[in-house]
């Protein structure tokens, strides 16, 4: 059995030290009508090395099923996800010898179902038509079938968001040093409450905007509405200080922009990066700090995003 503890899973040289510590670039220069004064911020999670948020969150919940006694040598890791949680749940049985079965919905990207396979994850696929609501239904059944299993359960494991409350929140109050608003996507809800919780006691006064797509029919990959999803328990709708709808094309345009100005993000940064815009120009000065979940890579085989081939 690998030892799990913190100190060795992120020990000297291992690929697993490299998750957080993320670098928080500037765009305010890249964006128009940003007013004097205002400047908006993003941290780039597509640094981590399983190239997404989600390295944090998964680590987090590994440790501490390591921690609480429930992984046995070699033992069975279950969870269901949209595609980053997978990828990072991947990396990490890889890194730590253990086995990850993990429900899909059919319409994940095929990057994201060639990352799993390369990582050597079971993935099991679920309708398309159900969404991610399939795949934790599926994942539910499956963990009911195998006890022996650890069901990680992103959706209302503490772990998730205790991540962002450790080490998201920190550093990006390390690195902006001030903020006037923190605005994110919300799709378990991990990112925003864990940063969000950390920034009111530590950072107070600091907005906290929440982002969540303008419908239920949504090209937003990883991203919840709320309204009309299953409502992950770890989500804390009384967080936010304000909640904005992000149009989908709104968050694609945004994507393609980004990308001619040589910042290349995923669907829900350029919602993300919306969304922070959206605040700044309301502002007469303030720092806007985003977070962008992932990069630009893992969807270039998506259609709606960049046309046909
Ligand atoms: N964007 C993408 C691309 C994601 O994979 C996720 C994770 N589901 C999110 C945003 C939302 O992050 P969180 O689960 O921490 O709310």
């Amino acid at each position: 059995m690998p030892d799990l503890s913190v100190s060795t899973c992120t020990g000297p040289g291992g690929i697993l030290r490299q998750v957080g510590n993320t670098p928080l670039i500037d765009l305010t220069g890249l964006l128009t009508d940003v007013p004097p004064g205002v400047e908006v911020l993003a941290k780039c999670e597509w640094f981590n090395p399983g190239g997404s948020v989600k390295d944090r969150a998964a680590l987090s919940m590994v440790q501490d099923a390591h921690q609480r006694g429930l992984l046995a040598p070699g033992g069975t890791l279950l969870d269901a996800s949209s595609g980053n949680t997978g990828i990072a749940l991947a990396m990490i049985a890889a890194q730590l010898d253990l086995r990850l079965v993990l429900c899909l919905p059919a319409h994940a990207s095929a990057e994201r179902r060639q990352l799993l396979a390369a990582y050597g994850a079971e993935v099991v696929l679920t309708s398309p038509l159900e969404g991610t609501d399939g795949a934790i239904e599926r994942a539910g059944e499956l963990a009911a079938q195998h006890p022996d299993w650890v069901y990680l359960d992103q959706y209302s494991n503490p772990a998730n968001w205790q991540a962002h409350l450790r080490t998201t929140g920190p550093e990006i109050l390390r690195q902006a040093r001030s903020l006037s608003h923190f605005v994110a996507c919300v799709g378990t809800g991990g990112t925003f409450t864990g940063v969000g919780r950390y920034l009111q006691t530590a950072a107070r006064g600091v907005q906290l905007v929440e982002l969540q797509p303008d419908g239920p029919l949504h090209g937003l990959e990883g991203v919840k509405h709320m309204d009309s999803a299953q409502v992950p328990s770890i989500w804390d709708p009384n967080l936010a200080d304000r909640r904005l709808a992000v149009p989908s094309e709104a968050a694609f345009e945004m994507v393609r922009r980004l990308g001619r100005q040589g910042v290349l993000v995923g669907p829900s940064g350029g919602a993300a990066v919306w969304g922070a815009l959206h605040v700044a120009r309301g502002l007469d000065h303030g720092r806007v700090v985003t977070l962008l979940p992932d990069g630009g890579q893992r969807y270039l085989s998506d259609e709606h995003l960049w046309g046909a081939p």
